[in-house]
């Protein structure tokens, strides 16, 4: 299969056991012992956007019973609050408050923090049963951790943008890989749902191909917009951690 942002060839970059998830790195154990084989990671050997195609062949099920299933928080113990909290708070502390839609934010939890701190704030996540896209184009528009989970990325920013006024900003987190990858990386890990990971050059082409201008503030925090004179804003944010660093080198493999 051609790479999906710049159609050139991929290689096999990375195997992993399916069940392998970012938070065996931080526990430094299999949190998911179930043997449940490896999948290849392809990598353009272009702009370096690397995807588990195999997973393209998943029903919307498959992805339900094996991944965002019971025990998803798992492998992502910061899914739960720590990570809406700390969202929260930096978003309150770089915009003043205004109209917000959070997208693919689960439960709602980080809207509904920013709405106690006098934010317009809504959620809309259609894998958490929202139906409705919020009426109303938005000014600010989030997706953390969003990105990376998404198999069809044109699909993804075509949403983003529809919610997003033609005045507006996309704040989004993803961690950026390496345009190589050099053996295993704590990020590529399918049992999260991590499907299409983006090196800077692939989110550059795709950015481009949307007519929108970004700056990545962080190798995780991006910020992107129709017009590049919305972004100087970002000059002021305080910066941000989204992901800590596994805390040592976990051979998971
Ligand atoms: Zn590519």
């Amino acid at each position: 299969m051609p790479c999906q942002i710049c159609r050139a060839p991929t290689r096999v970059v990375l195997t992993k056991e399916q069940n392998i998830s970012c938070g065996d790195y931080f526990e430094e154990r299999r949190l998911y012992p179930e043997d449940r084989g490896a999948l290849r990671l392809m990598e353009c050997e272009s702009c370096g956007f690397a995807r588990f195609d195999d997973m393209d062949r998943w029903s919307a099920e498959e992805f339900q019973t094996r991944i965002y299933n019971a025990d998803y928080h798992l492998c992502d113990p910061p899914f739960l609050g720590a990570r809406p909290r700390k969202l929260a708070a930096w978003l309150a502390s770089a915009l003043p408050p205004q109209r917000l839609v959070d997208y693919g934010g689960g439960e709602g939890m980080m809207a509904e923090l920013l709405r106690a701190r006098r934010f317009d704030a809504v959620s809309f996540d259609p894998f958490y049963g929202d139906e409705a896209a919020p009426l109303g184009a938005s000014p600010v528009v989030t997706a953390f951790e969003v990105v990376e989970h998404a198999p069809d990325q044109r699909g993804l920013f075509r949403t983003l943008m529809e919610l997003c006024a033609p005045s507006g900003i996309i704040i989004f987190s993803t961690l950026l890989k390496p345009a190589r990858l050099q053996g295993d990386w704590w990020y590529a890990c399918a049992r999260n749902g991590h499907v299409s990971l983006h090196s800077d050059e692939s989110l550059r082409l795709l950015m481009a191909e949307f007519g929108l201008s970004f700056l990545s503030l962080s190798a995780e925090m991006h910020v992107a917009a129709r017009d590049p004179r919305l972004l100087e804003v970002t000059a002021t944010w305080p910066t941000i951690a989204v992901n800590d660093a596994p805390s040592a080198a976990y051979a998971a493999l």
